[in-house]
């Protein structure tokens, strides 16, 4: 069966569902294909933070209604090292901008709810999908579902596919580049069942690794603790998981995270990837299907927020005003904030974590390095800025 819409979307992940939101609220029609199905979706736990432009385009396109209820808001976050802990007070240093705690499975749950409401309802547990004739002015993409071959005719791809997706790979490989880089270490991440014994997140750089305290909602604390790329799980009972944690975190005062039934653990190695450019032809790429940022600096989400807000307002520009200079632009901007959210998140992430068999020297230096964070007003300006967008 053949499909006609204007701008064909790959993925309903962040980028792919409120791409779709947006090109709607503009009068612009778009069809989403999914691979996983919609429980998959809706139940994958990931993301957590939204800054302050993440926020304020979820309520200017009509979705800040449970998120300004739910949601909880953060107004600083504290750097722990060396056996003290330091706040930084993000808004007072960025007139007033702050974080928002709001899971990104809410984020999808109630994007995919304004899509049904929309009925253009997204195309869940879809098959063999392949885009096609890219550089022409009606790319194809092809999928089965329930055994049925489909094609669809488009203006426009979408590629918000993310990291393991088709768009990337699907740009002939003397058009693009793509620039990468491993860390030497993962997260063990955990959701747990326990009231955050803390009303803001804490970073900690322990000698014995990285850890994070942070949570999802008033009755669940999402925890971290550096560990290797390759980590076994099953090493990790949940009686070690919380002492490690109180090791890391805890404080002298006697200052704990509270524990409780662990609802899930996982482990995820950390990379950066950039691939440039966004676009080839009639596809554009948004989101973790064009860039990976290590999880410190909490830009992952936020960054496929941002990209797909510049991608909506081009395409508008271009239906409605028949002009196709931020079409032409957007790939280069985007870029532009990319790197800059690679360049904190990886400056972030080597000035937390521990590094095995790093010399004393560098130590004292990762020492340094927090010292002047805390100590210094223009630093944690800088820093504040970085972190709220
Ligand atoms: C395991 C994991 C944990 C993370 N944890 C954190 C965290 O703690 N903090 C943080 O800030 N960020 C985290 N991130 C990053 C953040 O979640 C991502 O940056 C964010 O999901 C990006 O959204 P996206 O829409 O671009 O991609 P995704 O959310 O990956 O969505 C892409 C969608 O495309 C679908 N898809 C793939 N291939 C196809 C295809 N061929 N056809 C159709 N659909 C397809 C996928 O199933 C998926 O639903 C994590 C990422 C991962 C992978």
């Amino acid at each position: 069966m053949t499909h006609r819409t204007q701008v064909a979307i790959i993925g309903a992940g962040p980028a792919g569902l409120m791409l779709g939101h947006l090109l709607h609220r503009a009068g612009i029609d778009s069809v989403i294909l999914e691979t996983r199905s919609e429980a998959y979706v809706v139940e994958r736990v990931r993301a957590g933070v939204l800054e302050q432009g993440t926020v304020d385009l979820m309520r200017e396109s009509g979705l800040g209604e449970r998120l300004d209820r739910e949601g909880l808001r953060h107004e600083g976050l504290s750097i722990a090292f060396a056996g003290s802990r330091h706040r930084i007070d993000l808004s007072g240093l960025t007139g007033g901008r702050a974080i928002t705690i709001y899971g990104q499975h809410e984020v999808v749950k109630d994007l995919i709810a304004a899509r049904t409401a929309a009925g253009r309802p997204v195309h869940f547990n879809v098959e063999r999908v392949v885009v096609d004739e890219l550089a022409s002015e009606r790319p194809r993409v092809r999928y089965v579902q329930d055994d049925a071959s489909h094609e669809i005719l488009s203006d426009f791809i979408a590629g918000c596919d993310g990291s393991h997706g088709t768009c990337r790979s699907s740009m002939p490989a003397a058009h693009t580049q793509t620039f990468e880089h491993e860390y030497p270490f993962g997260w063990l991440g955990i959701l747990a069942e326990a009231a955050p014994a803390s009303d803001e997140l804490i970073y900690s750089c322990h000698s014995r690794g990285f850890a994070l305290f942070s949570m999802r909602s008033p009755t669940i604390t999402r925890l971290y603790l550096q560990c290797a790329p390759d980590e076994d799980l099953s090493q990790w009972s949940d009686d070690r998981i919380w002492s490690e944690l109180r090791v890391r975190l805890g404080t002298e005062d006697g200052w704990v995270p509270a524990d409780g039934p662990i609802l899930q653990k996982s482990v995820t190695g950390m990379r950066s990837v950039v691939t440039e450019p966004m676009r080839y032809g009639r596809l554009f790429l948004a989101g973790d299907a064009a860039h990976i940022v290590p999880p410190t600096g909490a830009k992952g989400l936020n960054l496929a927020m941002a990209d797909v807000r510049r991608l909506a307002s081009a395409l508008v520009s271009f239906y409605v005003a028949a002009d196709d200079t931020a079409l032409n632009e957007y790939s280069g901007m985007a870029l532009r904030r990319t790197w800059r959210a690679q360049r904190f998140s990886s400056w972030m992430t080597s000035a937390l974590h521990r590094v095995e068999h790093a010399s004393g020297f560098e130590h004292r230096r990762q020492l340094a390095e927090l010292e002047y964070l805390v100590g210094s007003r223009a630093a944690m300006t800088s820093f504040a800025e970085n972190y709220v967008g």
